[in-house]
């Protein structure tokens, strides 16, 4: 087993599926799992004439609360992120980085005018978590339809791909713990 991943659910969201996040980060990754409280002042990555938050300036912050060297941190907030070449992003991380940042707002039904629905919601968050730190252990896309690796621009994209590796992937995710 390699170093923790830490993972925060930023500034007191809770939603009710969060356990059910980490247990399926602990069936899909050969790390420790660590779940950490995280909380600090969004207010200065907020861009008012967008109404979202700067995902980079976010993964910035996050770095600097990494709390063990060589370990990795996810963060995952409600707010909605954007960068500043996109209208919005699902998440973000740095490839081989040690952190990555999901948002859940564009995973919402809600935000597409559909009715809630909190099992979705708590499946699409696993598959982005995952996919964003797939990206900090150094995983890039990859084209396997089911392969969670699949890069995903919208949220129906995000619906087609599995919340797990494909066997390529896998065997890379496993040749760095070894
Ligand atoms: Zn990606
Ligand atoms: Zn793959």
């Amino acid at each position: 087993m390699g170093p923790p991943v830490f993972v925060a659910f930023l500034n007191g969201y809770t939603p009710p599926w969060a356990d059910q996040v980490i247990e399926r980060l602990a069936a899909t990754l050969p790390y420790p799992i660590r779940r950490v409280d995280l909380r600090f002042d969004l207010r200065p990555y907020y861009a008012p004439e967008r109404r979202q938050h700067h995902a980079t300036l976010l993964l910035a912050t996050l770095l600097r609360h990494l709390p063990e060297p060589g370990g990795k941190i996810v963060g995952i907030t409600c707010e909605d992120l954007f960068i500043p070449v996109l209208t919005f992003v699902f998440g973000q991380s740095q490839l081989d980085g040690p952190a990555a940042v999901v948002s859940t707002y564009r995973l919402h039904n809600e935000s597409y005018g559909l009715p809630a629905d909190e099992e979705l919601l708590r499946a699409r968050t696993v598959k982005e978590v995952v996919h964003e730190l797939g990206h900090a252990f150094g995983l890039v896309h990859c084209r396997d339809q089911r392969c969670v690796m699949r890069a995903s621009t919208y949220v129906e994209e995000v619906d087609l791909k599995d919340a797990g590796f494909c066997d390529t992937c896998r065997t890379m995710i496993a040749a760095r713990t070894a």
